[in-house]
């Protein structure tokens, strides 16, 4: 039972103003062990779900249980919980060991103990020759690397984070994401860590919950959000989608039909509850669909094929990118790897564009627009790039 439900929100709902919910009937567990992303835009309830976790705000309904005991009445403190932030948050005063020890101290571990375990958390860091600094000698990864130390030195069972690569470049992001998987594997931490960064979530996580507008659109494994989203929202977070608009001209619990602005008719599959007459998107990926002239390939009757128009072609190394017009208003952007021993088609030309049935979906809307947070905004349905860097904060 514990490893089905390590923690456990059960309709949790927060406002802060009496008025509106920032976080709306949050449902969701976590598995002893687990590596679970809560990725959203700014301001969808991020932040404010792992301060409930954490101890620093209290739900306005519901319960979050950890190891099946109810968290409401204890102190952060008490919460065997450690916490890294973005902007590492080390006391200026203290040496890196002496911050290090921090959590030890307030916990009365005595000091033999507390020398050997920051010396354990320094090695597995691998600064331990920076112990006698101040976090001001410390460049910005090494300091995060000193917060990572001080939320696991005091062998919490449950490490939570927020954004604690925002504040780092690109290249040693990428270091710190392997750093912090690593930690997880060896040390069997149970993490809950906030991104807005749908690539890092993909990356790192054993599982993903997508928030927006205080509510999770969908919880599934890195994979199964990619392939399988089940709202417009995820398709569009998740990755990079064509998100054309039309109308359901047929649907039933698995396969549904499409009708596009310029007539063209789309198979796809769907999730239960497609209506004759809703409006729905197309979640389609670049990378599936192809453009048969240019790779000598034929088409299947298991594939829609659609004509359009070559508007650019770009190309991006490993593959070219072909923005195409279909009819007057869609665009449509296939990616073609960069193997080809066929021409690429001609700017201007207009060729046949084709992908299985089984590689697209036909989506609704997303339904979670509550009228009780205003301050958000809709997602953008037609957008072919994931906002996920446009949404940071
Ligand atoms: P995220 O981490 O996903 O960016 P947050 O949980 O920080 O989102 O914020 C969700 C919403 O709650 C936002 O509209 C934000 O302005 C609001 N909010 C966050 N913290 C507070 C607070 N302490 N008091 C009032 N409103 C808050
Ligand atoms: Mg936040």
């Amino acid at each position: 039972m514990p490893d089905a439900s390590f923690i456990s929100f059960t309709g949790v709902s927060k406002s802060y103003d009496g008025v509106h919910y920032v976080v709306e009937d949050l449902n969701l567990d976590v598995r002893k062990g687990e590596f679970l992303s809560l990725l959203g835009p700014s301001g969808s309830g991020k932040t404010t779900t792992l301060m409930m976790l954490a101890g620093f705000e209290s739900p306005t309904q519901g319960e979050i249980r950890l190891d099946g005991k109810r968290l409401d009445d204890k102190p952060p403190h008490l919460r065997d919980i450690g916490m890294v932030f973005q902007n590492y948050a080390l006391f200026p005063h203290l040496t890196i060991a002496e911050n290090v020890a921090f959590p030890l101290s307030v916990r009365h571990v005595s000091r033999a103990d507390q020398k050997a375990r920051v010396k354990r958390a320094l090695e597995m860091i691998e600064l331990p020759h920076l112990a006698n600094r101040r976090p001001s000698q410390l460049s910005g990864g090494q300091q995060q690397r000193v917060a990572l130390a001080r939320a696991l030195v005091f062998e919490p069972s449950v490490v939570l984070m927020d954004e604690p690569l925002g504040a780092l470049d690109k290249r040693l992001r990428e270091t710190m994401q392997y750093e912090i998987m690593r930690l997880h594997r060896e040390l069997s931490l149970t993490i809950v860590y906030v991104t807005h960064d749908q690539a890092e979530a993909l990356t790192m996580s054993d599982r993903v919950a997508v928030f927006s507008d205080g509510r999770i659109q969908q919880a599934a494994t890195p994979g199964e959000l990619y392939e399988n989203a089940q709202n417009a929202f995820v398709a569009n977070f998740v990755g990079e989608n064509n998100g054309l608009i039309g109308r359901v001209a047929s649907a039933s619990d698995e396969w549904a039909t499409l009708a596009l602005a310029d007539g063209n008719i789309i198979r796809g599959r769907c999730e239960p509850g497609l209506t004759e007459g809703d409006e729905a998107m197309l979640a389609l990926r670049p990378e599936r669909a192809h453009i048969p002239s240019a790779e000598g390939s034929h088409v299947d009757e298991h594939s829609n094929v659609v004509r359009a128009r070559v508007e650019e072609l770009v190309y991006c190394g490993d593959h070219h990118r072909v923005h195409l017009k279909l009819g007057t208003r869609d665009n449509l952007v296939v990616k073609l790897p960069n193997t080809q021993r066929h021409a690429l088609p001609a700017d201007g030309s207009t060729v046949d564009v084709a992908w299985r049935h089984d590689d697209c979906k036909i989506l609704a809307m997303s339904a979670s627009i509550s009228v009780s947070t205003p301050l958000s905004s809709t997602p953008s349905s037609t957008s072919i790039t994931t906002p996920a860097t446009a949404g940071a904060n």
